[in-house]
């Protein structure tokens, strides 16, 4: 059957841009052609994958893009993460991690997710196989045993596009799940991440802080130039309070609720906010759609897990469609894509776990919870088993991993070292 592409990607965010990269002839041995579907320039204003929040990526999500060939120009706008600190504001719980003890030169990075969506679309614009079309909208799909189609509106003209396989990745509010008829279950936190930077006092020596305070768990995030990345979670009720303090005032309320540790902060960016909820999809994989990223399972950003759980996804993805199209393979064949998700399972379980865990228990006053929360927090600090579990669910390496996360990819003709 002849197809106009082999895939359709709606969302050319950061998991859905990523799909495309590994997807891309400048760097695997792919020579699917792809259609990236996306709503919204990624030098617009208003892009919402790419704004200036900073994303905290994991040792493993850094080996994935450096085998994509993108970490060298991200890597210029990445601030490394050498230290890790969590504490609980007025309790005894707290734990240290470092780099070096863990034997790597960085625990992970912090990079603004601008400079991200910059190196895809770098990627996107220079590879032969992609066509981007943006600004476009998608206003249906219709999947049969043979084609996936999408209707798409381009500059007020509505055309149809066919593919053998359709990728839903277009964020949290995914029409394209409605479309296909995919339910979701959603938990809503009734809590706002609000998002800004500042300028210690004192060097943060690459440092990234997690404390959970009285209102809320806040992150300080090591970034360039002495500045840090500011991810202050608040109950929903109160965030608009925070949002309209004059700067002098958040800025006390942000040295009462994180201590003098890294002194007096100036300088506050501006302040933007995000709804939290987790959720995630019924079906994530149907004959001839996946859905993927956000759009699969959204999660608070309390472990800053969301955007490496999506990147592994979509490296465990780009590997079993390549392999299926070197082996002559159908790429939108139901039993295809279940054996994509059967390798997923257990890492985006654990991410789901962990993150809800989190986001529940730093909420709860309880006395009792607070003092096991605490001595959990001791003794992930003291016994080294415990530490290292934490430092590698912290790099992103826990249970079976894509292949980018260890090789690269190799171009036709190459040899494996
Ligand atoms: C405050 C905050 C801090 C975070 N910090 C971290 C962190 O430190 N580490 C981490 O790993 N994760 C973090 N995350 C999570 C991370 O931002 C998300 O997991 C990631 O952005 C998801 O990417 P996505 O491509 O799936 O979805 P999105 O980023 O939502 O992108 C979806 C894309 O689809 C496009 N689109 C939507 N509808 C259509 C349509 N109909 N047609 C065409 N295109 C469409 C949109 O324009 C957008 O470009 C954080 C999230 C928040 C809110």
């Amino acid at each position: 059957m002849n197809h106009d592409y082999d895939i359709i990607i709606i969302g050319g965010g950061a998991v859905g841009a990523a799909l495309a990269c590994a997807l891309s002839n400048n760097n695997s041995s792919s020579s699917l052609k792809i259609a990236v579907i996306e709503a919204v320039s990624a030098k617009a204003d208003i892009q919402p994958s790419y704004d200036d929040r900073g994303l905290s990526i994991s040792l493993s999500s850094k080996n994935i893009l450096d085998n994509l060939g993108l970490w060298q120009n991200i890597s210029l706008h990445a601030n490394p993460i050498k230290n890790i600190h969590v504490s609980d504001q007025h309790h005894f719980g707290f734990v240290r991690l470092d780099a070096a003890s863990m034997g790597v030169s960085a625990l992970g990075y912090v990079v603004l997710a601008r400079e991200l969506g910059k190196a895809f679309m770098q990627c996107i614009e220079a590879s032969d196989n992609i066509d981007l079309l943006c600004p476009a909208s998608v206003t249906d799909v219709e999947i049969s045993d043979s084609t996936a189609s999408v209707k798409v509106n381009i500059d007020g003209t509505e055309k149809t596009i066919t593919s053998s396989l359709l990728v839903a990745a277009d964020g949290t509010e995914s029409r394209t799940r409605g479309m296909l008829g995919i339910e979701t279950s959603v938990k809503d936190y009734k809590q706002v991440a609000i998002v800004s930077n500042v300028i210690p006092e004192r060097p943060h020596n690459d440092t990234a802080y997690e404390r959970f305070t009285e209102s809320g768990p806040l992150a300080l995030l090591p970034y360039t130039q002495q500045r840090c990345i500011l991810v202050f979670t608040v109950a929903a009720a109160d965030a608009e309070k925070y949002l309209q303090l004059e700067e002098q005032g958040f800025l006390d309320v942000l040295l009462q609720r994180f201590g003098r540790r890294l002194g007096n902060f100036s300088k506050l960016g501006q302040r933007k906010s995000y709804p939290l909820k987790m959720l995630q999809v019924e079906e994530q994989v149907k004959h001839r759609a996946v859905i993927l990223g956000n759009a699969a399972h959204a999660v608070h950003p309390n472990g800053a897990q969301g955007f490496n759980l999506g990147l592994r996804d979509a490296a465990a993805l780009a590997e079993k469609l390549i392999e299926a199209q070197e082996k002559n393979l159908d790429i939108g064949e139901l039993t295809l894509l279940s054996s994509y998700l059967e390798s997923r399972k257990d890492d985006q379980q654990r991410v789901l776990r962990f993150t809800d865990r989190l986001a529940e228990s730093f909420y709860n006053r309880q006395v009792v919870k607070i003092i096991a929360r605490d001595l959990v927090m001791l003794a992930t600090d003291l016994v080294p088993p415990l530490k290292h579990r934490f430092a590698r669910c912290a790099m992103g390496f826990w249970g079976h991993q894509p292949s980018l996360v260890c090789k690269s990819f190799l171009l036709p003709g190459q040899e494996s070292a």
